[in-house]
């Protein structure tokens, strides 16, 4: 997961900050220290750090921070509301032009996933705004991206423009828009060449089909993997290009995160999306806020609830959401949500989204996949009153389920366990819901 070693680090640093009554000047010049490097170590751009490092420093040793009560929560929700900033503070949503069809132009390197999430963006626009949009294959050099953008076109039911890879790719570009016209597509996605390098041909191509097409959003794809690799990228197109957004790819995998706290700071250029997997639904709109309160294991709660509503019908996520709210689940609703929660992925990328669960919190609760079978046979062994109400769990009871279950008495504990680590869960993040509505301490 991304930002894992970033996160863990910060989060050991405030948690010896966070409960002082009193932060002295020096308290926080040693933090800060210690944050410096933490962001070193993510790969973030030095300049950026620096800028980071001195806006915080300013306000934490300022009277907001050392008259307040929780001063070390204060220094938190400082570097919480910089780290949004850094990252572009507002949500930015892709364009939308006052006469359809607006016109999109993906660029980027090969292998950054530019065909992908082509399909990725088509495939949310569809599905969240009610689009219809048309897909362009216009990298002709790639020999297979032509057919790759054909097969996601069919797997998602969407048409495909293409005119071969013997056509200039700037008229692929034209004779797209002209039939998105034709056919009412209210979207064309034009997935442009891409080479292993910057360079001039490249760039001239791609001014070429601006020109031709004046397209109404430029995305630049790259790689968050490839770290301060990926914001050089993006900064040579911005100069020769001028985009209008980014959108990192493989966010999901073992990246450091330097790529996405830097590159809206160094080219000024929103980060609209992430690419979270291979998969055509794995692309989430970038909200700097949520992504900062990942990053220092605050959760994101809503995230996490947007996901169940689009793959949960609508009654189920409601109902899920009241749970979770009410810390007040039974073993049936357990059992339910084990199911909807799998269907939502993998499950550690889903706890994480919660708030307090870091690596040491989620230890506890940490499920096994492939040990989901042995839960599901404990649960179904208890008693339908057990069920309702688990606080009834005694010794005999748990030998009973744990003979009907095929387990051990320590599978049913451990189980039991999970549940009440789960619960505890759930209510911390409630009142920290509540604390935030009604503004105190921050979070
Ligand atoms: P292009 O050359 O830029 O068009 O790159 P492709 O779209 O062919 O993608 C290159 C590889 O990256 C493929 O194997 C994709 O499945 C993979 N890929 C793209 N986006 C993501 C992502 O967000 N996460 C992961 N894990 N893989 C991705």
């Amino acid at each position: 997961m991304a930002f894992e070693g970033l996160a863990e680090r910060l989060q050991a640093t405030f948690d010896k900050m966070k409960s002082r009554g009193k932060v002295s000047e020096s308290d926080v010049k040693e933090m800060m220290r210690e944050v410096r490097l933490a962001l070193l170590e993510a790969d973030v751009n030095f300049k950026v750090v620096k800028k980071f490092v001195n806006a915080v420093k300013e306000r934490a040793v300022g009277q907001e921070v050392m008259k307040s009560l929780t001063p070390g929560q204060q220094v938190i929700k400082v570097v919480n509301e910089e780290l949004t900033a850094l990252m572009g503070g507002e949500q930015s949503k892709i364009a939308q032009a006052q006469k359809p069809p607006t016109v999109v132009m993906m660029v980027g390197l090969q292998g950054a996933g530019k065909t992908t999430t082509t399909a990725k963006v088509a495939n949310f626009l569809r599905k969240n705004n009610n689009r219809s949009p048309l897909m362009a294959a216009a990298d002709i050099y790639r020999p297979a991206a032509i057919d790759q953008l054909h097969t996601l076109g069919k797997q998602l039911d969407m048409p495909v423009f293409s005119l071969g890879d013997k056509e200039k790719p700037v008229e692929i570009a034209k004779g797209a828009v002209a039939q998105a016209k034709e056919d009412h597509q209210d979207y064309v996605l034009i997935d442009t060449a891409g080479r292993l390098h910057v360079d001039e041909e490249l760039m001239g191509e791609l001014q070429d089909i601006k020109e031709a097409v004046n397209p109404d959003e430029i995305l630049l794809v790259v790689d968050a993997m490839t770290g301060q690799d990926a914001v050089n990228v993006a900064e040579s197109f911005n100069e020769q290009l001028g985009l209008t957004g980014v959108v990192l790819t493989k966010l999901d995998g073992d990246t450091r995160g330097g790529a996405a706290l830097s590159v809206k700071s160094v080219t000024n250029t929103p980060i609209k999306f992430a690419g979270m997997g291979e998969k055509v639904d794995q692309l989430e709109p970038f909200h700097p806020e949520r992504m900062a309160s990942r990053i220092l294991g605050m959760g994101d709660v809503l995230s996490l609830i947007e996901k169940a509503q689009t793959n949960v019908d609508e009654e189920r996520a409601k109902e899920l959401e009241k749970k979770m709210r009410s810390a007040d689940l039974t073993f049936d609703d357990f059992l339910e949500q084990l199911e909807q929660v799998r269907s939502m992925g993998p499950l550690d990328e889903l706890l994480a989204m919660i708030p307090g669960a870091n690596k040491k919190a989620m230890k506890n609760i940490q499920i096994d996949e492939s040990q989901i079978g042995r839960v599901e046979a404990i649960v179904r062994s208890m008693t339908a009153y057990e069920k309702q109400n688990p606080s009834v769990m005694n010794a005999s009871r748990k030998r009973r389920i744990a003979k009907g279950s095929g387990t051990t008495i320590q599978d049913v504990n451990r189980l039991l366990k999970q549940f009440e680590d789960m619960k505890k869960m759930m209510k911390q993040m409630t009142s920290m819901q509540k604390g935030k509505k009604k503004g105190k301490g921050g979070f």
